[in-house]
C-alpha cells in the first residue's frame, strides 16, 4: 500500500499527463512520508532521489535524504546522488501552515520557486516539472519563466486533492534547455 494519500495525487497527475516513464531519473522534493517516491519506483523510475525535513522510512529503489531544501548545499547533494540529468523534478513541498492564508501562500510559492530554479539546472531536454502551488495567483511570476523554458505549462487539481483545499499543481513538460539558458 501507499504511505500517503498524496500518492494518489501523483498517480492521477501521471495518468493525465504521462510524466513518469521507465528508466527515468526523478527528483522528489518534500518526499515524506514517501508516497510519491513509491509511485515513481513502481512506475519504473531507475533513479529516485528525494529530500525532506523529516526522516523517511527507506523506500526500496529510492534514496531520500533528510535536509532543508532551503540549505544552499542541498541542490548539489541531490545532483551528486542523481548521477546525471533529471527527467522529472517533483515538488510536493509545503511548509507547516500558519493559518494565515496569505502567509502560507507566499511560503509555498517561495519553495516552488526554489524547486523551479533547481529544475532549470538539472533537467534533461524534454524533462518535466511538477510543483504544488495554491489557487490565488501568487505563483503568477513563476509562470513567465516556466512558459519560456517548457513547451507546455498547465495547472491541475487532481481528484485526490481535497476540494476544500486551495492547493493545485503546476505541471510543465517538454523542457527546452536552450530557452532556460537564455533566462539566466
Ligand atoms: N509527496 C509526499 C508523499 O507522497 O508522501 C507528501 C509530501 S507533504 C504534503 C510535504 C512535505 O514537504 C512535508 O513532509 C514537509 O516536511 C516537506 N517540506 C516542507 N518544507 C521543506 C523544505 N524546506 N525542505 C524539505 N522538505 C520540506
Amino acid at each position: 500500500g501507499f504511505r500517503s494519500r498524496a500518492a494518489f495525487k501523483l498517480i492521477e497527475l501521471d495518468d493525465r499527463f504521462g510524466l513518469i516513464r521507465p528508466g527515468q531519473r526523478i527528483v522528489d522534493l518534500g518526499a515524506a512520508p514517501g508516497g510519491w517516491a513509491q509511485v515513481a519506483v513502481q512506475r519504473g523510475a531507475t533513479e529516485v532521489v528525494g529530500v525532506d525535513l523529516l526522516p523517511v522510512e527507506p523506500v526500496a529503489g529510492a534514496t531520500i535524504i533528510q535536509g532543508d531544501f532551503n540549505d544552499p548545499e542541498l541542490p548539489d547533494r541531490l545532483r551528486a546522488l542523481l548521477g546525471g540529468p533529471a527527467d522529472l523534478v517533483l515538488s510536493d513541498m509545503a511548509p507547516n501552515t500558519t493559518g494565515h492564508a496569505a502567509t502560507d501562500h507566499l511560503r509555498i510559492i517561495a519553495l516552488a520557486e526554489l524547486a523551479l530554479e533547481f529544475a532549470l539546472q538539472v533537467l534533461a531536454e524534454g524533462g518535466g516539472f511538477v510543483a504544488k502551488v495554491f489557487q490565488g495567483g501568487s505563483e503568477k511570476h513563476m509562470l513567465l519563466p516556466m512558459k519560456q523554458a517548457f513547451a507546455q505549462v498547465r495547472h491541475a487539481k487532481p481528484p485526490a486533492s481535497r476540494k476544500e483545499s486551495s492547493e493545485l499543481y503546476v505541471v510543465a513538460t517538454g523542457f527546452r534547455p536552450e530557452r532556460a539558458e537564455a533566462l539566466r
